[in-house]
């Protein structure tokens, strides 16, 4: 594996030796992480405490596996029910978590960022309004320390019933938090469709929240994009790759300006495709053919191995992007934020300048 290869990824046809000042420009330029889930940033020492800290019998054997990035890695759901069950008892928990992944990120130059996190797993140990004011602390904390601004976005587990979903969005009405501004959903899309979930999105949208869902991931049919956009109204998607295969809506969300927060390293299409097609299948590269608005992310970087500036980074070397389209997917990202107009443009303006300044610094490549 190359020195510039997040040490996970197939090595691409796109590939090339990056100098130093390229590998610093992708975690220098201004970001907006929006598509990061906030169990998937837990660190590994991190985790080793709080399973100290909460008692849970969970072997070191155990830990180690959930860290590492094999042929075979164990898969992130496991590890997130694993936090929840037995590991997550105390809302300090979520602090800790929400701060160090700020620190983190601020090194990487994010400048916002916004967290999905579940409650319905973690019911058992806290309620919500408490498991809200732990993350919300944490989010504080980090944009006085660090500068980056944060927001909460709980989600929907789809792997529990309709009716927790409910729940979840009663509770984000009663303990309104100007800092949570909208709902996602998350958890094993297989079997469990959007729709399902209507009357928990409609009671998010009729209480002013923002909507983002999780569809056509795991190679599931694109009619999950379509019902998240028509029927649901969602304000964004997560991942969306089977769009692909219906060109006529891709061409729809391309007229009407949906946003997409991909992630390049989604561990279906690294399963799915061989390492020679891998570069050129990954469903991004189609997506980008049909001008859809995509920008990546990390989606549980701690456990994917991956910083937001390495999925960047991935976009250019290994799936063959180039500059001018990275630029175009950081004004995706800045639109796609759930912020008020007027700072969308403020950040537009003065971060594609930055941009554009680091870039002009750049050697060039051989
Ligand atoms: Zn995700």
């Amino acid at each position: 594996m190359r020195k510039d290869n997040p040490g996970f990824v197939p090595d691409s046809p796109f590939q090339r030796s990056l100098p130093k000042e390229w590998i610093d420009f992708f975690s220098s330029f201004p970001k907006v992480e929006l598509h990061c889930h906030l169990l998937g940033t837990t660190g590994k020492d991190t985790f080793e405490d709080l399973v100290k800290e909460s008692g849970a019998d969970i072997p070191q054997s155990t830990i180690d596996e959930f860290y590492t990035r094999g042929e075979k890695p164990v898969g992130v759901l496991r590890i997130f029910r694993t936090l929840e069950s037995q590991i997550l008892s105390k809302p300090e928990f979520l602090k800790r978590i929400t701060f160090e992944h700020m620190k983190r990120v601020a090194e990487q130059s994010v400048r916002y960022i916004e967290f999905y996190w579940n409650w319905t797993g973690l019911k058992h140990f806290m309620n919500f309004e408490d498991a809200q004011k732990a993350i919300v602390e944490g989010l504080e904390d980090g944009e006085r320390e660090f500068g980056v601004i944060g927001r909460s976005v709980p989600a929907i587990d789809r792997e529990a019933s309709a009716e927790d979903a409910v729940e979840l969005v009663q509770e984000m009405i009663i303990h309104r938090h100007p800092k949570t501004i909208g709902l996602g959903i998350d958890y094993r899309e297989t079997n469990h469709e959007p729709e399902n979930f209507w009357k928990a999105f409609k009671l998010a949208k009729e209480a002013g929240f923002k909507i983002t869902i999780h569809a056509g991931e795991f190679g599931e049919h694109w009619r999950n994009v379509e019902t998240s956009l028509k029927l649901l109204g969602a304000d964004r998607i997560d991942h969306g790759y089977t769009i692909i295969d219906n060109p006529e809506l891709a061409e729809e969300a391309h007229r009407n300006d949906v946003h997409f927060a991909v992630v390049p390293t989604n561990s279906y299409y690294l399963r799915t495709f061989t390492d020679e097609e891998w570069a050129y299948k990954h469903p991004v590269k189609k997506m980008a053919e049909f001008d859809l608005k995509i920008f990546p992310n990390s989606d549980d970087p701690t456990m994917h191995q991956v910083s937001i500036s390495e999925s960047w980074l991935l976009m250019f070397n290994f799936l063959g992007f180039s500059l001018e389209d990275l630029r175009k997917m950081l004004e995706n990202s800045i639109e796609a934020a759930w912020v008020d107009e007027a700072t969308k443009k403020e950040w537009k303006r003065d971060w594609l300048l930055e941009f554009d300044k680091l870039a002009k610094k750049l050697p060039s490549l051989a």
